[in-house]
């Protein structure tokens, strides 16, 4: 690859039946958001997902979105969300009418705080407005703090909806991201470890809630001949085509986390030494599948985040800020958050460096040579 190749964030990385699926839908004409490759598709999630039941879907936001429906969240009910995420996470919450109440982040995974959770819950259920549901986010395939948030989630009997839209592949304890919550989601939009070029899914151990999902999903249309609705519907299925495209990934999902990991690694070896920039460190029993890796740059650091962003922008390689909190953004200022700084001070510090699983050793000593330059001049 030449020198000046773009580098991006998190491009798709196609292997080799992706193709072929497609080419058989096609041949069976099966372009429609019904056919085979659908049924395949979320046969084979659900093998890796502790046999759940599965509904593929036209995104993660959807996936998110019917989950709400599910669990019941009407207008003016409440919804406690991590505030350190993409706007995805929130956004159903609002298309349902209710409120979100944002939590902050612990250090130790940069996912919802545990202790700011309860706080909300026993604040909320003071003034009689109890939570209709818990939307957890595992941030850049990093594992919550499981444990600690389902014990809460059952004290107070609130159901967890965990968003694993960026942590397919990840696993706690070695059962996999997505299986803990009531409803678990996940997304594969072009940028995420896997992808359909744009899709979702939501899963359950509870098979009703994915038999209505799919309900809801295709317009809510009863058993009839004729089209009857007694529920308000949804337009939200995945396409057969795209199924085929998924097929073909999930064949290679535990080699792009294995390589997403090396990735990590790699980055981790060589700046590491740099006394101002920190990893995330790894604990026991948290397999992340780096779907990103991050850095956060040292108060004192001579370098800022943003001058090494430029940096790699000048040569060719797209790299991002970490997510900006929900708390922070202009349009979900008015909702209530419990706070603790910690998510706040990573989107000042940190930064997403390429982490695509296509990546070569060579375009990771370019992204790492960049870098370390801009510390020794
Ligand atoms: C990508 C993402 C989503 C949304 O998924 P789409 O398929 O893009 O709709 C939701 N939550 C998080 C944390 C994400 O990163």
């Amino acid at each position: 690859m030449s020198k000046d190749n773009k580098i991006w964030l998190s491009p798709p990385h196609i292997s080799e039946n992706e193709k072929k699926y497609v080419d058989e839908a096609f041949e069976q004409n099966w372009i429609a958001p019904v056919g085979p490759h659908i049924n395949r598709f979320e046969d084979e999630l659900s093998k890796v997902s502790q046999g759940f039941d599965v509904a593929v879907l036209s995104s993660g936001t959807a996936a998110i979105h019917l989950a709400l429906v599910l669990l019941g969240v009407k207008n003016d009910d409440c919804v406690i969300c991590s505030s350190f995420t993409f706007s995805a996470s929130v956004n159903p919450i609002i298309y349902l009418g209710a409120s979100p109440i944002f939590i902050d982040s612990e250090k130790d995974t940069w996912n919802m705080d545990p202790f700011l959770l309860e706080q909300a819950i026993v604040n909320q259920i003071n003034i009689n407005k109890k939570p209709k549901a818990i939307v957890l986010v595992h941030l850049y395939g990093y594992p919550s703090k499981i444990a600690e948030i389902i014990s809460i989630s059952k004290k107070y009997d609130i159901p967890l909806i965990e968003d694993a839209a960026e942590a397919l592949g990840s696993k706690y304890k070695n059962q996999p991201l997505g299986t803990f919550g009531d409803i678990g989601i996940f997304s594969f939009n072009g940028n995420k470890i896997i992808t359909t070029s744009s899709g979702g899914a939501i899963l359950s151990k509870n098979k009703e809630f994915i038999k209505k999902a799919k309900f809801l999903a295709t317009q809510a249309r009863e058993d009839q001949p004729h089209y009857e609705h007694k529920e308000i519907g949804y337009n939200y299925r995945m396409s057969n085509v795209c199924a085929a495209i998924g097929l073909g990934q999930l064949e290679v999902l535990e080699t792009r986390v294995v390589k997403r990991r090396y990735i990590h690694d790699f980055y981790k070896n060589k700046l590491s030494k740099i006394e101002s920039i920190k990893f995330l460190n790894d604990i026991n029993d948290f397999y992340s599948n780096r779907w990103l890796t991050t850095i956060v740059l040292e108060e004192n650091s001579k370098i800022n985040s943003e001058k090494i962003r430029l940096e790699l922008q000048k040569n060719n390689i797209e790299s991002r800020p970490l997510w900006k909190p929900m708390h922070l953004q202009p349009v979900f200022y008015t909702y209530q958050a419990f706070t603790n700084g910690v998510s706040e001070d990573l989107f000042h510090r940190g930064l997403c460096l390429p982490s695509g699983s296509n990546m070569s050793d060579q375009d990771l000593n370019r992204v790492v040579d960049i870098i370390k330059n801009l510390y020794e001049s």
